[in-house]
């Protein structure tokens, strides 16, 4: 078994209000070279979780990091002209939350080990800091 001691968050750098699905993800990475959607979770606008690649094949999404981490991507993080922007409805930002709690029981993950891609990147992704993300799952 894979030993899981982070989940690293993303957004698709989509516009928002532009719905794709993990069949698109998989298409794109796979389109780079990969074996298909480097994620383990994708949330769609409709707030929906689907599953990208088992939690026990390493995935593809954050350089140097992915032997021991689940990827979560959200749709979205660019508004209307492309700027980096938290563009998560409400819907979205609750099942993240409820999802990275539920991984984080499962996996005995700590909240210091929930982390963003831009705390391991220049990339803005997934456009919103950190701090925000624990806010926002120490409160739910
Ligand atoms: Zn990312």
């Amino acid at each position: 078994m894979r030993k899981i001691t982070e989940i690293i968050v993303h957004c698709s750098a989509t516009r928002e209000g532009k719905e794709f699905t993990v069949a698109d993800i998989d298409r794109w990475h796979r389109e780079r070279g990969w074996k298909g959607c480097g994620y383990h979770y994708v949330i769609t606008l409709d707030g929906r979780v689907q599953q990208g690649r088992p939690e026990q094949i390493a995935g593809a999404h954050c350089s140097g990091r992915n032997a021991e981490s689940l990827g979560i991507c959200y749709i979205g993080g660019c508004d209307l002209v492309g700027k980096s922007k938290d563009t998560r409805t409400e819907a979205q930002r609750k099942s993240m939350v409820t999802l990275i709690r539920q991984l984080m029981q499962t996996h005995g993950i700590s909240i210091e080990n929930v982390r963003c891609h831009n705390e391991f990147s220049t990339k803005a992704c997934p456009s919103f800091s950190v701090q925000k993300l624990h806010k926002e799952i120490l409160e739910a």
